[in-house]
């Protein structure tokens, strides 16, 4: 089938990573043909959710899981589970109630994404300084600082998965748990390495969020939580589509302990964020491809793809290209190209609106702009890809 917009749309070449702006990754064949199958078979959305569940704790380590609307979608369930848990009328409150809804989370882990967890209804409680930031001292938030301030309004504490290395997660959960409360975290962006699908599990942590759409190839629109049984339960209440009466009511035992609710609410906070059956199916698809994936040789590929670029561009004037050391962290090596802003008569950011302006439109990313480099994310490339990313450098940098 001929679709014009497609067909006519510039292409891109995405050296910036698995970028929700620039859509994402690209599914595999077979996660689009699951996808297909799905689209001709109707289901008991609650019935997908189960089996996500399986798949997801076999993947995890988790007791649960959940497929959501993207990894943001997925903050937002886990603080309304950790709000109401498994009352109803706290659930139909929502994001307005009286029952604790604070969340503790160390100052320098705030973000843009901030928003998820306030959706809920959640308040955020900062606590700790980064004092290496400002040069001060050499300490950033300590879980001391998180245990001060606990209040009887607090349900749950978050914690953002980054490079930037921080307090022990083990040694946060530890001291949540002694308070009876749950540890959130933001694991969106976190794979690879594969191993991160069960570290922050093996951690203690009570609902850990992934993205689908990046490093899992999944549908770009999905995410998964893994967790604790009990919240995922609260999760698959307050997401799904229950408009249907108590009496006929048979939910997937796995998913929902009838015997320990009141009722439920027919439509949750989370009926904003649905999923649909072929999403579900697709990243379920995504995600056992991923786990078998031989991730050694992802790696290996990545690196050639950067060293490729390294020798082509050598002894192109005004550029230098650092490459990474060759580790075995399993994270996706990303390469510095350095401009001589001085010998090229323009910054960095010229160059980089160079790029995307250009036919087809180059994608490298902005992330240490300031310092006068643009980095090079092989996660989206291939040999095509990087023969563009080295032709449009070189006419760039000696127009
Ligand atoms: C990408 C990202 C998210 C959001 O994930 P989506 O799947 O796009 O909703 C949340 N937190 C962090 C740190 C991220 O990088």
């Amino acid at each position: 089938m001929e679709i014009p917009f497609l067909e006519n749309y510039p292409r891109i070449i995405n050296g910036a990573g698995t970028l929700t702006r620039l859509s994402g990754t690209l599914m595999r064949p077979e996660t689009l043909q699951a996808m297909a199958q799905a689209a001709t078979m109707f289901f008991d959305m609650a019935d997908l959710q189960a089996w996500a569940s399986k798949v997801i704790a076999a993947a995890t380590g988790a007791e649960a899981g959940y497929v959501t609307s993207g990894a943001a979608a997925g903050l937002t369930l886990a603080a309304a589970a950790c709000i109401a848990r498994l009352d109803v009328k706290v659930m139909e409150e929502l994001p307005v109630t009286n029952a604790p809804h604070e969340i503790i989370i160390a100052r320098p882990h705030r973000n843009s994404y901030d928003h998820a967890f306030r959706a809920a209804g959640a308040k955020l409680v900062e606590v700790g300084w980064d004092d290496r930031v400002a040069g001060a001292g050499i300490r950033g938030p300590e879980v001391w600082e998180f245990e001060v301030a606990i209040t009887p309004q607090t349900c749950a504490i978050a914690y953002v998965a980054g490079a930037l290395p921080s307090f022990p997660l083990n040694k946060l959960v530890q001291m949540a748990h002694a308070h009876g409360l749950p540890v959130i975290v933001d694991a969106a962006a976190q794979l690879p390495p594969a191993s991160n699908l069960r570290y922050f599990i093996e951690q203690g942590a009570d609902m850990v969020a992934f993205s689908g759409g990046k490093a899992l190839r999944g549908p770009q629109s999905t995410g998964i939580l893994a967790g604790r049984a009990d919240l995922i339960a609260s999760v698959a209440l307050q997401h799904l589509d229950w408009d249907v009466s108590l009496e006929t009511w048979s939910p997937p035992p796995t998913l929902i302990p009838l015997d320990k609710i009141r009722g439920f609410p027919h439509h949750g906070i989370g009926r904003g964020f649905k999923v649909g059956k072929e999403e579900i199916v697709g990243l379920l698809v995504a995600l056992q491809n991923y786990v078998n994936q031989d991730h050694v040789a992802e790696v290996k590929r990545w690196h050639e793809l950067l060293h490729q670029i390294a020798t082509a561009l050598d002894g192109v004037k005004g550029i230098q290209v650092r490459l990474p050391a060759e580790d075995r962290s399993g994270r996706v090596p990303i390469a510095e190209i350095v401009f001589d802003e001085a010998y090229l008569h323009r910054s960095a950011l010229d160059i980089s609106r160079a790029l995307v302006q250009g036919t087809p439109r180059v994608f490298l990313s902005e992330r240490r702009v300031h310092e006068g480099l643009l980095l090079v994310n092989p996660f989206n490339l291939d040999e095509r890809g990087a023969k563009v990313i080295i032709e449009r450098l070189r006419e760039v940098c000696s127009s």
